[in-house]
């Protein structure tokens, strides 16, 4: 069965100056309606790339795709004439941006700015635009929508803001919704908030969603499956309970163990040592042996495959049954 959305071995290089950066390497993951996956991993991964692949913002210089798919429904948006894409992106697939805070416009109404979704993509009348505005801001919870609709971003809180900004990327009814670090500008308790939003709004309307964060703790309650990345690979992908229960992959096991937990207050937080990789040096071998615990002597020279550890997961590591023996705490 073809998933609603399947990236498919996905290459993405960019030319620099210093030479050539690749920063996807034959990536894959698949998303389902009604279905949350949590991509995962540090700045530099590749999870924000990826993503811009599927919103189709990386087709000119200095960014190329050399491989791979991004099928929507079974058809690949990447070799998808023009303007049959512009149909699809932005309306059926929508992504809230990770620079949401920033993106409002101070000059313009937020009713204004939610209600340009529709005149601009629908031909809606002002009037019309600005009603759906006031209940696209009631569906993102936000209090007393019909006397907000002509208030300015300003005067609403940051999370406020980013409730605005999801009201923006759903307004069209999109099939997926990818949100690039949602929350990562937030406090704590709102972060959780958003993700609970976000959450609701797709068991409202059976949305499939990515959810791209380096921070596993604010998607573990929502997410049903993970991929983690780590220098423009997938290293582990497995359902969110086996995932948490007992990583299988020693990147994973060290992104969970950096979470802080309410229960060990006190304890001192194991991070993950040393840096993520240069994408211009990347180190020979499995890319994470510099920083890994478990590192064996083949691990410098031999790159691990995705090995599979079950139907549903996959871990690219020589001493997966090792690492998932450990448990993971
Ligand atoms: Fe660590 Fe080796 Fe596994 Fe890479 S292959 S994650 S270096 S144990
Ligand atoms: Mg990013």
């Amino acid at each position: 069965d073809e998933p609603l959305l399947a990236v498919d071995n996905l290459h993405v290089e960019f030319q620099t100056r210093q030479g050539v950066v690749r920063a996807v390497n034959g990536v894959s993951y698949s998303v389902d309606a009604g279905e949350t996956l949590a991509v995962l991993g540090e700045s530099g991964s590749g999870k924000s790339v990826t993503a811009q692949a599927i919103m189709g913002i990386l087709d000119m210089p200095p960014a190329r795709i050399p491989k791979g798919e991004v099928r929507f429904h079974g058809t690949d948006l990447l070799t998808m004439p023009d303007d049959a894409r512009g149909q699809i992106r932005g309306r059926r697939i929508a992504m809230i941006f990770q620079d949401a805070l920033s993106a409002l416009n101070p000059v313009f109404t937020v009713g204004w700015q939610i209600g340009e979704m529709f005149r601009v993509h629908q031909g809606m009348s002002k009037r019309d635009a600005r009603r759906k505005a006031v209940e696209l801001m009631d569906r993102v919870r936000i209090p007393g929508a019909k006397s907000r609709v002509d208030d300015f971003p300003h005067q609403f809180s940051g999370g406020m803001r980013q409730r605005i900004m999801i009201a923006m990327a759903i307004a069209l009814d999109p099939e997926i919704l990818i949100a690039d670090e949602p929350t990562t500008a937030l406090d704590v308790t709102v972060q959780a908030q958003i993700m609970g939003l976000l959450a609701e709004l797709q068991q409202e309307s059976d949305m499939g969603l990515i959810l791209i964060t380096h921070d596993l703790g604010v998607v573990a309650d929502v997410a049903d499956k993970i991929a983690v990345m780590y220098g423009g690979r997938i290293v582990e992908n497995a359902s969110v309970f086996d995932g948490y229960r007992a990583p299988a992959h020693p990147y994973t096991k060290g992104l969970l163990e950096s979470i802080p937990r309410v229960d060990l207050k006190g304890q001192e937080l194991y991070a993950i040592k040393g840096m993520p990789p240069n994408l211009l040096d990347m180190p020979t071998g499995c890319a994470f042996h510099p920083r890994c615990p478990y590192r064996k002597e083949n691990c410098v020279t031999d790159a691990p495959p995705l090995y599979t550890v079950s139907d549903t997961r996959g871990s690219a590591c020589h001493y997966w049954r090792e690492v998932l023996d450990d448990g993971s705490n």
